[in-house]
């Protein structure tokens, strides 16, 4: 996968994705990044990139000519690239986004900063426009980070133990259950029993209930459009009558 984002800020895109996971992927070379900053692409004297709206408004907007030339270099860099504008505008990015845009292979992310971007460079560049929640934040680097962090995790051979993607939240539709490690007992509660039970099939199923208790209690609506399989149904009925008494 081959990352080439957009953003006035490229230091801070370079440094905080070196780091972990991320970072080891660059260095085993799963992942390439590679930024393109619009300043050196502006044909001002003093490398401005950003001028105020048309029609009046608080705040800056930014220039058509730098950014669509930042963003056409990027492009170059391969025969097929998907360009991602960050934007609270956009469609909420979710995990079944994250594995649709694993399966590509060159991801150009466009970051805004001020009051966004001139439309027209919308109109003529952009694929899709990604929004990582309800809130804005003051630039599209960290919405940034989040998208090429949660793609890198599931190219095959980042993460070292496949499993761990695989029963990871929303994976499955459902939040993960709760996890503990040693200490057995300790003055913030013990581990419960079915974990140190070594019945396997025990702790599956124990552990399928914490998901669907967890679900139901933090995120309801996950479970309202999903057809619970024969051992599901059994759990969600064995939680609502205990919910009950
Ligand atoms: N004035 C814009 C609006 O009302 O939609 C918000 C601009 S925001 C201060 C600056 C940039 O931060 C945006 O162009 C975008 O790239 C990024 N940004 C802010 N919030 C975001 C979010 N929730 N998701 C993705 N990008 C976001």
């Amino acid at each position: 996968m081959r990352f080439d984002v957009i953003s006035l800020f490229p230091d801070l895109l370079k440094e905080a994705f070196n780091y972990g996971i991320t970072g080891r992927a660059l260095q085993n070379k799963k992942v390439i990044l590679n930024t393109f900053n619009p300043r050196e692409f502006s044909q001002d004297q003093n490398s401005k990139v950003d001028d105020p709206p048309y029609g009046g408004g608080s705040g800056m907007v930014m220039q058509v000519e730098p950014m669509i030339s930042a963003i056409q270099e990027a492009k170059k860099k391969s025969t097929n690239p998907y360009v991602i504008l960050l934007s609270p505008q956009g469609k909420t990015f979710n995990q079944n986004k994250v594995e649709e845009f694993s399966k590509l292979d060159h991801l150009v992310l466009v970051c805004g900063r001020y009051e966004g971007l001139d439309q027209r460079i919308i109109d003529s560049e952009v694929d899709e426009e990604c929004s990582v929640g309800e809130y804005i934040l003051s630039g599209g680097e960290i919405p940034a980070l989040t998208i090429m962090d949660s793609v890198t995790r599931v190219i095959e051979g980042v993460v070292g133990d496949p499993a761990s993607i695989k029963y990871d939240t929303f994976s499955d539709g459902l939040l993960k259950y709760p996890q503990y490690t040693r200490p057995k007992t300790s003055q913030y509660g013990d581990v419960p029993e079915v974990l140190l039970s070594g019945d396997h099939k025990l702790i599956k199923r124990w552990r399928l209930k914490q998901s669907l208790l967890k679900t139901k209690k933090n995120r309801p609506e996950l479970l309202n459009r999903r057809k619970f399989n024969s051992e599901e149904q059994e759990l969600m009925e064995e939680i609502n009558r205990e919910q009950k008494t």
